[in-house]
């Protein structure tokens, strides 16, 4: 394939736009090589500007559930568009859509909207730290929250009294009230509220993480992360923004019935549209201003553009009673068919799936946290990209993402991706 015009396009982007791209993670810095530039997408396929063709595993990371340029989303935005674009005053929409939330999501009476999913964790851990009179957060190595400054806290050997910052910008008072924690082990987050007693706010979790790769929750870690909130008055927030009306109505909550006080959403509740929310009991959402003491604002919050389309998407999933057990029969479909022919290729690899999510890892070992994860053999997968690419399938260009399953996808393209990988994975 040939990829002239998206080259040209990224290096006059990189003159004015750093590294060319407005979130790092839309580069091709780990697997090398220039980022596609996108034109169009309809259903399961992206055009980009030199016209070729590609199958979409990443949907925008993940909004697209239902595929690109879905009807009912595009009408909503269209026709609400010619009503004013954003009014800065309340709008019935606005309560159409939370109650609707409301309604699907379990354990939640009042939510909040907001614009992203980074600041729907940011307001949500404000609201924990406001209600809970504490200041110190767990999050759990590999596991992402968005870029506040509370979450780009990475592992470190001394990290079990306090987290070091990862990226310059985070100061270490911020770095010192995030403790951090490994993913799938109980016991180290025990060890952290035994050291730490009485000044924790709140653990923040992907309930199934996937950021770095998909990795599902191990028997009783949400059970036992429950158990400690509920024990030492910790708030238990479950960062649903991957999860949330992905891997069912009410997300990780209804799949395995686990009650979190506070669940964070984004990327599906938006269609598309720059969405984020925060949901809990009335009882600690009424902590938020202008009811409460805990300020949380935002100009363009609840824009009625975005509401619309968040609206369509979350009606459309609503009302497919079968939708999320469609999408994980084609992942399951397209799982097995990848583990056949790796395995008939004699390559070492874990695959990894929960719903509609998937991740491939180039490591035979089990992929159950981050230092797991970061076993994977990053040679081995900047060929496979590459292949792929060149195949006409677009996957993350990072092996620390999880591809998305998108209700647009055919059985006839879960073939051909199948087709490609066997093709791609003779030539490593
Ligand atoms: C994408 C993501 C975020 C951040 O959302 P943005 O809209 O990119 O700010 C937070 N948490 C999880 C689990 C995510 O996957």
């Amino acid at each position: 394939m040939l990829y002239q015009r998206s080259s040209q396009l990224f290096a006059e982007a990189e003159k004015v736009i750093p590294g060319g791209v407005n979130s790092p993670v839309r580069a091709f810095k780990a697997v090398g090589g220039t980022p596609i530039f996108v034109k169009s997408a309809k259903g399961a396929y992206l055009y980009d500007e030199d016209g070729n063709r590609f199958i979409d595993y990443i949907n925008s990371w993940g909004p697209m559930i239902l595929g690109h340029a879905y009807a009912p989303v595009v009408d909503a935005v269209i026709s609400r568009a010619r009503l004013g674009t954003s009014f800065g005053m309340p709008t019935a929409l606005e309560t159409e859509i939370a109650a609707l939330a409301v309604s699907m999501v379990p354990n939640i009476d009042k939510i909040r909207f907001v614009n992203s999913g980074t600041e729907a964790c940011m307001s949500a851990v404000r609201l924990a730290r406001g209600f809970t009179n504490k200041d110190k957060i767990i999050k759990f190595a590999g596991c992402y929250h968005g870029h506040s400054d509370s979450f780009l806290i990475q592992a470190g050997s001394g990290a079990i009294t306090f987290g070091s910052p990862n990226s310059p910008g985070v100061t270490a008072g911020t770095a010192k009230d995030t403790l951090l924690a490994q993913y799938n082990d109980i016991e180290n987050v025990a060890d952290l509220i035994a050291a730490n007693a009485n000044e924790i706010a709140a653990i923040i979790v992907e309930p199934v993480a996937g950021n770095m790769g998909c990795i599902p929750p191990n028997k009783g870690f949400l059970e036992g992360l429950r158990q400690l909130c509920t024990d030492y008055g910790i708030l238990l927030i479950f960062d649903e923004v991957m999860t949330g009306f992905r891997l069912a109505r009410g997300g990780v909550q209804e799949l395995y019935n686990i009650k979190a006080d506070i669940v964070t959403f984004g990327k599906v509740i938006g269609g598309g549209l720059p969405v984020g929310a925060f949901a809990a009991r009335a009882e600690i959402m009424n902590y938020l201003a202008p009811i409460g003491p805990v300020y949380q604002a935002g100009t363009l919050s609840g824009n009625p553009l975005a509401m619309a389309a968040g609206l369509a998407m979350l009606k459309a999933l609503n009302e497919d009673a079968a939708v999320f057990e469609r999408l994980a029969a084609k992942t399951a479909y397209l799982a097995a068919g990848i583990d056949k022919v790796l395995r008939a290729n004699e390559v070492d690899f874990t695959i990894n799936t929960v719903g509609s999510m998937i991740s491939v890892h180039f490591d035979a070992s089990a992929v159950v946290d981050f230092k797991t994860a970061a076993k994977g053999d990053n040679e081995i997968f900047k060929k496979f990209f590459h292949g792929m690419l060149d195949a006409g399938i677009y996957i993350a260009p990072s092996a620390y993402e999880t591809w998305f399953i998108t209700d647009a996808l055919s059985y006839a393209d879960l073939d051909f991706t199948i087709a490609a990988v066997d093709q791609v994975s003779k030539t490593f």
